[in-house]
């Protein structure tokens, strides 16, 4: 399996100001959308193109166009935050959802919702911006694959090397594509040295 680690200049600014405990939450979905921004250019690197015939005002030439149908699916709530560069970049992009919530004492994920488009023949991307132990990620990566997902990444803003290491046991065909690998998580399983909740932060609970 194939770990593609965010390599731009922007990306490491503003994964910087973002893991800065100062960063108000405005500042922090700017900066979140600007690092999911690079991470959506990164993941659809290699969507499939196919001819179209184009007259430009000069002459007709034969042109290229995305081939392949894009579902984003955010694991809520956090994952929420990744969404919007998605559907900014692609118009044609369906959005899914997968609710998946951390119980905080125990770090184990809970299912408590699930709405899909078709997934068959899709790239089907799943967002949440904390890989920390790989247990919501593993979970929503086999709900998409029970409903007929084949072409998968997940794309992550931080990851930590427990959760890479539980995505690849789990799902050894899915690139996982990242802001940046962080060193380990803790004893309450947040990532370190990470940027604490995200969803907190996000929207400021
Ligand atoms: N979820 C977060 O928001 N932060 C972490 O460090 C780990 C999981």
């Amino acid at each position: 399996m194939a770990l593609h680690i965010l390599d731009h200049p922007l990306g490491t600014h503003a994964l910087t100001h973002l893991r800065d405990q100062t960063t108000k939450p405005a500042t922090f979905r700017t900066l979140a959308y600007q690092v999911s921004l690079l991470l959506a250019l990164d993941s659809t690197r290699d969507l499939a193109l196919r001819p179209q015939a184009v007259s430009t005002p000069l002459e007709a030439i034969t042109g290229r166009v995305l081939a392949q149908g894009l579902v984003v699916v955010p694991i809520l709530r956090a994952g929420l935050g990744m969404v919007q560069p998605f559907t900014d970049l692609f118009p044609e992009v369906s959005v899914g959802y997968v609710g998946l919530e951390r119980d905080h004492e125990t770090a184990v994920a809970r299912s408590y919702y699930c709405k899909l488009p078709p997934l068959a023949g899709k790239r089907v991307i799943c967002v949440d911006p904390m890989l920390a132990t790989g247990g919501s990620a593993v979970q929503a990566l086999n709900i998409l694959r029970e409903r007929g997902a084949i072409d998968l990444r997940m794309v992550c803003i931080v990851s930590a090397p427990e959760g890479v290491q539980a995505v690849e046991a789990a799902h050894p065909d899915v690139p996982i594509f990242t802001g940046a690998l962080d060193r380990e998580l803790n004893g309450r399983k947040y990532i370190l040295p990470g940027l604490g909740d995200f969803g907190d932060r996000l929207y400021g609970t």
